[in-house]
């Protein structure tokens, strides 16, 4: 089973994925779970979980912009605004009952990764960290955000950070685990799986995200 566990919609405002292009992406790239963690958002993620297709589970997530970086919470509820602190972020993930899981962590480049010193403060309350990102700066930032991820005893997430329909499960996390209802069936899955996939070089894809739309060339 293959799993991607942060990814975009049209409904981030940096992306223009249409929410049907998604499911037959995901088919394309043989993924079974799709996060949807759009900035800010989840709307998106919300119709999608209602129209799924019985192929493509959809977890409901959102990506948020905390007063010193984003964290994302998986099997969200509702939204949860932005520009709180990290540590109210991470208590109202944990009231609707979802998992907080720590994107780019390790990226310096990245101005909207969480700082050290509030990764530091709420280190025991994140129950995931990224460690293999299709989107950042540089490989090297995902092998410390794993090592970090492993020292701590955090179970690792893979997640394509597609802005694309085309980079949809192009980085996923690869798991015998069959079913994945609950937020305790996600850790568990994670514990016994690889993260796979192939990194993007970002430079590259700046230039491609203007010159293409939806992998289709608006010019031959
Ligand atoms: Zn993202």
């Amino acid at each position: 089973m293959r799993l991607d566990l942060h990814s975009h919609s049209l409904a981030s405002h940096d992306c223009d994925t249409p929410l049907e292009l998604i499911a037959p992406a995901c088919k394309v790239a043989g993924i079974d779970v799709l996060a949807v963690t759009d900035h800010n958002e989840i709307w998106g993620a919300l119709e999608l979980s209602k129209y799924a297709v019985p192929d493509l589970q959809i977890i409901v997530g959102e990506e948020v912009y905390t007063t010193e970086g984003e964290i994302i919470g998986l099997f969200l509820t509702e939204l949860i605004p932005r520009n709180l602190t990290p540590e109210v972020t991470v208590e109202r993930i944990h009231a609707q009952g979802g998992i907080a899981l720590l994107p780019h962590g390790f990226d310096p480049l990245k101005p909207s990764r969480l700082t050290p010193k509030a990764r530091a403060r709420v280190a025991d309350r994140l129950e995931v960290i990224e460690g293999l990102n299709g989107h950042v700066s540089w490989t090297g930032w995902n092998a410390q955000a794993a090592l970090w991820g492993n020292l701590n005893g955090k179970p690792l997430s893979a997640g394509s950070d597609a802005h694309r329909a085309k980079d949809l499960g192009s980085v996923y996390v690869e798991t015998p685990t069959r079913t994945i209802a609950t937020p305790a069936d996600l850790l568990e899955a994670l514990k016994v799986g690889n993260l796979q996939g192939r990194w993007r070089n970002p430079v590259l894809s700046f230039f491609k995200e203007r010159l293409f739309r939806q992998g289709v060339p608006s010019q031959p």
